[in-house]
């Protein structure tokens, strides 16, 4: 990870935003002989709508034949055990159910189907009721038929993006965190840089993108940033489309309930989204929403009561018994809506060399490696020269955790490091060793937020009440920073106000 930048580097592709899309679309890029630079406002990967959604792994029936969406959603389905593997994340194709409750939602639930066989998607059929208590015998009793989706799965958002990030990293692109950009200007030659350093290849706009770190030369741009995607877009004289925030709130329960369901089981969607779903997740929980509501504000991730009321009462009507008991925890995550209606994915009209990829709403998470193939489609278009390295390695190095070892492999890698036999985080089994291999990978983590997503310490069922003072502690001295200055999640975020004693 890059901490700071020299102004006689000139990035052939500068990408803004390192959420899932533009983590995948830099290890994409990191195949070529090209030098890619990606550049994220927070303190760490992953911190937008790739942290907070639902995590399912879409068969593709739900989009317009013909959009974007459709085609990027099939191809990214397709991709993901590839993906999963190379970037050793945990992927499990549970299928999904669409629940029809009444013969109106059977009416729906036969449109989706049609549009499936359009959009290609393989092995659906529609379930009888008696056919898909058999499946899932904890859904309502009051369920007439389903969709079913064998393709469809799931994932964990951070962990497919922290992967892609990591991957890039290793292979050779820049990253720069609490990197924000401020401002784009279009010259013809790089700023700073004297004119003999600079021949130009072509006649083509070079941009100098001006953040929180410096200013930073490209010839192309690749705009990933979420909710901010419009912003970055006008800093170039691009006004045609705006993005709308869609809040989502969530309700995740303790590992005690992830068996109630084996797939992912949603109900007919709405005009608003697909409706509130209940899933296991990749991890053994149990997650259930998400709602769907236009708030205005870009940064508004609370939860409310009124958000989670009508979670509950509308995931029973699926499940009835999900046990509220066992809740552990609750959060929001907020859609980038379009103004289109579609993704918006190529060269801007107002600037050429630069890429819009915005409005990525759901499906972009079943998307991104599809995305990523298709940026790299609009790049060669463009005329970016694209010459494969002889030694990209699609491989990540696999991460090593106590929960999924058995005794032998454990005992054997407890006498090579002894921190592996040393649980910080007791409910989900979390040694010192992973939190130290958190911090010290490419990409790693600087925030006590960083480490959850890595490693899962505080995500468990006492929500880091015993380890959270452990991994500060290990935080502060891997990183060579006081132990009261150890932040959650980015900026002023401190966990401790200072010594008592
Ligand atoms: C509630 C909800 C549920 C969802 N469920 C699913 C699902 O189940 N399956 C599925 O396939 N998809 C789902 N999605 C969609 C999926 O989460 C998104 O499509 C995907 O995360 C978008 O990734 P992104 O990289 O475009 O955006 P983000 O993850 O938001 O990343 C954009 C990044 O750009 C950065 N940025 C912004 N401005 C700047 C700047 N000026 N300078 C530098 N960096 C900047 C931000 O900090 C951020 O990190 C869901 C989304 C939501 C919100």
């Amino acid at each position: 990870m890059k901490a700071c930048y020299s102004m006689d580097e000139i990035y052939d592709v500068a990408i803004i935003g390192a959420g899932v899309i533009g983590c995948n679309v830099a290890r994409q890029l990191s195949r070529y002989k090209i030098k890619v630079c990606l550049m994220e406002k927070q303190p760490d990967v992953a911190m937008g709508a790739s942290s907070a959604n639902s995590g399912i792994v879409h068969a593709g029936y739900d989009a317009e034949p013909g959009s974007l969406k459709a085609r990027l959603n099939v191809r990214g389905n397709e991709l993901m055990d590839r993906v999963a593997s190379e970037l050793d994340i945990p992927f499990k194709r549970t299928g999904s159910l669409v629940l029809a409750f009444s013969p109106e939602d059977m009416e729906k639930i036969k449109i989706l189907y049609e549009r499936g066989l359009k959009n290609g998607v393989q092995g659906m059929e529609i379930l009888d009721a008696s056919q898909v208590q058999e499946k899932e015998p904890n859904v309502s009793q009051e369920t007439i038929g389903a969709l079913y989706a064998p393709g469809a799965g799931i994932v964990c958002p951070y962990e497919l993006t922290i992967g892609a990030a990591e991957s890039a990293v290793e292979n050779g692109v820049d990253l720069f965190l609490e990197c924000e950009v401020k401002a784009i200007n279009i010259t013809a030659s790089p700023a700073g840089l004297p004119r003999d350093k600079y021949p130009p290849q072509d006649e083509s706009p070079i941009f100098n993108i001006t953040t929180s770190k410096g200013v930073f030369t490209a010839r192309y741009i690749i705009n990933c940033a979420g909710l901010y995607a419009d912003s970055i877009a006008s800093m170039t004289g691009d006004n045609s489309f705006s993005i709308s925030p869609r809040k989502g709130e969530y309700i995740l329960f303790d590992k005690i309930e992830g068996g109630l369901v084996n797939s992912v089981i949603f109900q007919t969607p709405t005009r608003m989204g697909k409706g509130i779903l209940v899933t296991p997740t990749v991890d053994g929980n149990l997650l259930i929403g998400p709602t769907a509501v236009d708030t205005g504000d870009k940064n508004d991730t609370s939860t409310t009561r009124e958000g989670l009321q009508q979670v509950m009462t509308e995931a029973l009507k699926s499940v009835p018994g999900i046990d509220r008991r066992y809740v552990i925890s609750s959060f929001a995550g907020i859609r980038a809506v379009p103004s289109t209606g579609d993704f918006i994915i190529g060269e801007s009209r107002a600037m050429q060399k630069f890429v819009n990829v915005a409005g990525i709403e759901s499906p972009g998470l079943t998307a991104a490696p599809a995305i990523a193939e298709y940026v790299e489609e609009v790049l060669r278009k463009s005329g970016l020269e694209l010459v494969p390295k002889e030694n990209f390695n699609p491989l990540r190095r696999p991460v090593k955790r106590f929960r999924n070892m058995g005794e032998r492999e454990l005992a054997g890698l407890i006498k090579e490091n002894p921190l592996y036999g040393r649980i910080v985080c007791r409910c989900e089994k979390v040694s010192a060793a992973e939190i130290v291999d958190a911090i010290r990978r490419p990409a790693g983590a600087r925030t006590l937020d960083g480490i959850k997503r890595r490693t899962r310490a505080g995500m468990g069922r006492c929500q880091g009440g015993f380890c959270t003072p452990r991994v500060n502690e290990i935080l502060s001295r891997e990183l060579g920073i006081p132990y009261d200055k150890v932040v959650k999640s980015g900026e002023n975020s401190w966990m401790l106000a200072g010594r008592t004693k």
